[in-house]
């Protein structure tokens, strides 16, 4: 067995510090630049991440550094290197059967009638995958031999890297089956047709120099997945037996991070693998198993997920209690691939310096690994310079002036604050007070976020546009958005959120606790990233937020204007979150502000408040024992926001994804008067598992789909209400979209919304 390097992280961010790989990639996909410029920027980005990871202490020729760039996703990566891309793409290979960089993309994104893979979201986190589809038509055969390129690449560079790819069991566990897949079909049971390729990529890369390869198999840690733990563990067993016993191959690590290994850890102890990597900042030092004598164990100590500096003297005991285990021996790493983090807080010119001593972005906690590493080798006296830096700005942190706010905390909480009257008492009062229509008509919030929107925040933001000529210019979006929802006949209104860059930034920005980062970027899928605030102090609202637009739209209309905040858990989900306590306090904390926020926007006459929770899924932790605190304190969390609101206020709720069943418990406790969801991409089905659970509140589920540019007609979507009204009570149904639309334009958002206002005012006819 090759020797495994002291310290190394699992992966590295690939956008480029200054998102180059995004303006590269776009500007290939308008055509302005072709493939050849863009795979010189690729491989320049490459080539500084190789540079920049040595610099930063890791070895050039121990593969220490992984080889873990993407050109759009990993999970897209390994199936096309695979070959196991859907039939309607099938056309797009070459004339010698490799996929290359334009089909890649086309499987991507789509190209007319042909779909792309759908996107979901990688395990607890806000990064999304694409979705392999695999049936038993799907033919596997290595058919991208760009890892491959990669490791010579490195190599011509002075470079020895471990290549890194999704591993086969999580490739096939995050799988859907292909639309020609017969019923009940689990790609799982390709597992053994699989397997070959993964030999034939390791025999590849081994020619090309790499002497390390990690296969990433998360799968295998989330109780979340259709498939069980144990059925996962058989299937690694049996696929890394065949990989493991190959004959020409690297040595391999299996890593897989985001929890607990559990159980499993066994099975990969008994494997013929060389290395395993355990996630220790989510998961627990394992058990000690038969046969470690011959493993080398990676404890991912440094959190992937978080950009805090953290506690270094606690990753190092960690690191000694899975030395105790009895494994050949132990290195240092992160807990995930950094590809989570923003590249660099050094390059934050404009953060307060104290709070840049409590961060490690991915580059920080590179040097955090190197520092552990050396520890490993030469003792705790050796770095304990480094050791007790990170503790003084621990020290520091836990009494700086904004981190506890005596304010704050002196709220006290009473059982009432978290509900509010019996519904039935509610739902009387608001008919009363509200007197809509049956299927009420609605949007989710945000209008189209035009060009002209971006370009005045903009001018505004460069100090180009004085701060009235840019409220008066958002004035009149909102007076026309008002206008046009009158006149198409929408019952409920919203002022359509141009003010707004981002729905969780906006209330960062207006809160206390939070702060900005100026490039700090993290990928959420494909070309996009985003920009997640910090949330370092005690969170409090130094003045109202949305009172004043929410007002100002009021004042336009006869109809009921609905505010519109965002929820805890979604401002939680999408920021950079304090990790000096628990998540339930801090969720506490934005719940109060928002409180305020709602008792504000009623005393201005708002009588309708949503209050958007999309990521309330997403938190949901991976293992089943772990998600009913998680479901209490978050729905606490919403409750206590919206709990204060008066009986004839009506509060909504949008939910962004038709997973219905997984958290219909947490759903029905929300306890919201009314809760939108997605509906329009499953045709409704979402509908089945309303009526058979019997939730009895307001539902919208959607009817159309704004992920789509395509309208949709007025009989499609009669017919999605109408399969609606035949299993739901209509007293219960409202009518909307999925979700806001605000990556629409406004031709096209203008036509659905006719559309299902005609389609609305059939159905009426008939209830
Ligand atoms: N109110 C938000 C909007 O309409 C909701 C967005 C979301 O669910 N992601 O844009
Ligand atoms: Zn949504």
């Amino acid at each position: 067995m090759t020797a495994f390097p002291q310290g190394t992280i699992l992966g590295y961010p690939r956008i480029g510090r200054r998102r180059e790989l995004k303006k590269a990639v776009e500007s290939f996909w308008s055509g302005r630049s072709d493939l050849q410029q863009l795979e010189q920027t690729a491989a320049g980005l490459r080539a500084a991440t190789r540079e920049r990871l040595a610099t930063l202490g890791l070895g050039r020729d121990d593969s220490a550094i992984p080889e873990s760039f993407s050109y759009y996703d990993q999970v897209l990566d390994a199936a096309v290197t695979v070959g196991a891309i859907p039939a309607r793409f099938e056309n797009l290979r070459e004339a010698d059967g490799t996929i290359g960089l334009p089909a890649y993309f086309t499987i991507a994104r789509g190209e007319g009638e042909r779909a792309p893979l759908e996107m979901t979201k990688w395990f607890d986190s806000n990064y999304h995958y694409l979705v392999p589809e695999i049936g038993p038509e799907t033919t596997f055969s290595l058919s991208s031999d760009r890892l491959v390129r990669q490791v010579e690449e490195a190599v011509a560079a002075g470079f020895v890297t471990r290549p890194v790819v999704v591993g086969p069991v999580t490739l096939l566990a995050l799988a859907k089956a292909s639309d020609d897949a017969p019923e009940g079909f689990d790609p799982l049971s390709r597992l053994d047709d699989l397997v070959p390729v993964y030999v034939e990529l390791l025999a590849r890369l081994k020619a090309a120099g790499a002497e390390w390869v990690q296969l990433d198999e998360p799968a295998l840690v989330s109780e979340s997945l259709p498939t069980s733990v144990e059925k996962l563990a058989d299937a690694a067993a049996r696929a890394l037996d065949v990989i493991g016993g190959s004959a020409e191959r690297p040595s391999i690590l299996v890593a897989a991070p985001y929890a607990s290994l559990e159980a499993t850890f066994s099975v990969l102890v008994a494997a013929p693998i060389e290395a395993i990597a355990v996630d220790l900042v989510r998961g627990a030092v394992p058990a000690a198993a038969a046969g470690l004598a011959d493993k080398i164990l990676v404890g991912g100590v440094i959190d992937g997920h978080n950009i805090w500096r953290g506690d270094l003297s606690d990753a190092f005991e960690k690191l000694d209690a899975l030395g105790q285990l009895g494994a050949a021996s132990v290195s240092a790493s992160t807990s995930t691939s950094l590809l989570h983090v923003p590249h660099d807080v050094t390059d934050e010119s404009a953060l307060d310096e104290r709070l840049v001593s409590w961060l490690a972005f991915a580059d920080q906690k590179v040097e955090q690994v190197v520092t552990l590493a050396r520890g490993l080798a030469g003792g705790r006296p050796a770095i304990k310079e480094a050791l007790d830096a990170a503790s003084a700005a621990l020290d520091d942190r836990r009494s700086a002036p904004g981190v506890r706010d005596g304010s704050v905390r002196s709220r006290a909480l009473a059982e009432g604050d978290f509900s509010r009257a019996a519904y039935a008492e509610r739902e009387a009062a608001q008919q009363e007070a509200l007197g809509l229509p049956a299927l009420p008509l609605t949007t989710i919030g945000s209008f189209p976020q035009t060009g002209d929107i971006r370009r005045a925040r903009a001018q505004f933001l460069r100090g180009e546009l004085s701060n009235e000529d840019y409220e008066a210019f958002l004035r009149r979006e909102i007076d026309s958005v008002v206008d046009l929802q009158e006149e198409l006949g929408l019952d409920v209104l919203v002022h359509g959120e141009p003010e707004r860059n981002d729905m969780v930034q906006y209330f960062a920005e207006n809160l206390d606790g939070f702060t900005v980062t100026e490039n700090g970027w993290v990928q959420s899928y494909g070309s996009r990233a985003t920009r997640p605030s910090i949330l370092w102090g005690d969170v409090s609202r130094p003045a109202p937020i949305t009172v004043g637009w929410s007002t100002y739209a009021q004042s336009k209309t006869a109809k009921h204007m609905k505010g519109m905040l965002t929820g805890p858990v979604t401002i939680l989900a999408w920021s950079f979150v304090r990790d000096d306590q628990p998540l339930a306090d801090t969720a506490n904390q934005v719940a109060l502000a928002l409180r305020d926020e709602i008792a504000d926007l009623e005393s201005a006459g708002i009588a309708v408040i949503q209050v958007d929770e999309p990521a309330l899924r997403e938190l949901l932790p991976l293992k089943k024992a772990d998600q009913p605190s998680y479901l209490d304190w978050s729905v606490a969390s919403f409750r206590l926001a919206t709990g204060g609101a008066g009986t004839a206020t009506q509060v909504h709720t949008h939910l962004c994804y038709s997973e219905f069943g997984v958290v219909i418990d947490a759903i029905r406790a929300l306890d919201a008067d009314v809760t939108s969801i997605e509906a329009a991409r499953s045709r409704m089905d979402v509908v089945t598992d309303i009526a058979e659970v019997g939730f009895d509140h307001g539902i919208g589920p959607g009817v159309y789909d704004i992920h789509s540019p395509r309208v949709p007609t007025v009989d499609e979507i009669e017919s999605l209400l109408r399969r609606a009204v035949d299993e739901i009570p209509t007293r219960q149904l409202w009518v909307n979209p999925d979700c806001g639309l605000k990556t629409r334009g406004y031709d096209e958002t203008t036509a659905s919304l006719r559309n299902i206002v005609e389609a609305t005012r059939r159905v009426r006819e008939d209830v």
